[in-house]
């Protein structure tokens, strides 16, 4: 059994060799960034106040599993190519679009190697897909990775209502419920977004194209009404319901602009 201080660090090595080997794989197109990782106690009470937040349906912890200690989270930008690729134009790039729908895969595939691996110390977990495990007319899923990562500490909010990481917002989230116990990762005390901070930035305001984020409001239907656009501009492509045009070009879409 390994030791408390380097188990964290084992699930850290996992996460980061499987990821590099990923995106070498043969039919792997898109390439991805260092990934970040934080932690949270599953009984952390924040997880109650999604209920409100988001929906009554949130799922806790132990919902996925009774005993749940730990939920581990993480962050991997696309690299930064892919993200370049999407500043021009209404529609998402091709190979946002594609990054999208391999980065959905890899935390899928990712998330089953660490059960996998954590199964081999005795200690369960669940495997959560990435997205779409959402509710159709609220558009709202069942479990918010972001909101989750945001618990465990992985980064703070911008007004684009994205998380915004130490290695930025442009990438995708996972998460992966555990009753391994981690020490939790303590949740930034501080804004990583220049508009909370000062008022300084509308970066990502300007570069939505059909008015669904503005610096006070966000329209949820608005911004899926242009994801559904994407998927029908890609639609030799599986479903690429994505946008992400206001994560790119931004103060935040590499690093927290804060720091
Ligand atoms: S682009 Fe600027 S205003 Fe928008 S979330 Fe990032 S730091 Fe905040
Ligand atoms: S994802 Fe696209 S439509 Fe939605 S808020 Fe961002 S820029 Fe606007």
């Amino acid at each position: 059994m390994l030791e408390v201080v380097r188990i964290k660090e084992y699930v850290e090595s996992l996460i980061k060799d499987y990821l590099s080997v990923y995106q070498n794989r043969e039919g792997i197109e898109t390439k991805w960034g260092d990934p970040c990782m934080a932690y949270a106690d599953a009984e952390d009470k924040l997880f109650e106040k999604l209920k409100d937040i988001i929906s009554s349906s949130h799922a806790l912890p132990k919902d996925f599993l009774p005993d749940s200690r730990t939920v581990i989270t993480y962050f991997i930008p696309f690299e930064k190519s892919i993200i370049k690729s999407n500043i021009k134009g209404k529609e998402s790039s091709r190979e946002w679009a594609a990054a999208y729908i391999e980065t959905n895969k890899l935390i899928h595939d990712l998330n089953q190697y660490i059960k996998n691996e954590l199964n081999k110390m005795d200690y369960d977990s669940t495997v959560i897909p990435a997205t779409h495990n959402f509710d159709d007319e609220k558009l709202i899923s069942d479990w918010s990775h972001k909101h989750v990562a945001y618990i465990a500490g992985l980064g703070n909010f911008g007004i684009h209502t994205m998380l915004i990481t130490e290695n930025g917002c442009a990438g995708r989230i996972g998460s992966i419920v555990t009753n391994l116990k981690l020490s939790p990762t303590k949740r930034p005390d501080k804004e990583y977004c220049l508009n909370k901070v000062d008022g300084s930035c509308h970066e990502c305001v300007n570069r939505c194209l059909n008015g669904a984020l503005q610096e006070s409001s966000y329209n949820r239907d608005l911004c899926y009404d242009m994801c559904l656009f994407n998927d029908q501009f890609h639609s030799d492509l599986d479903l690429t319901d994505v946008c992400g045009k206001c994560t790119v070009d931004v103060p935040c879409s590499y690093d927290n602009p804060v720091s």
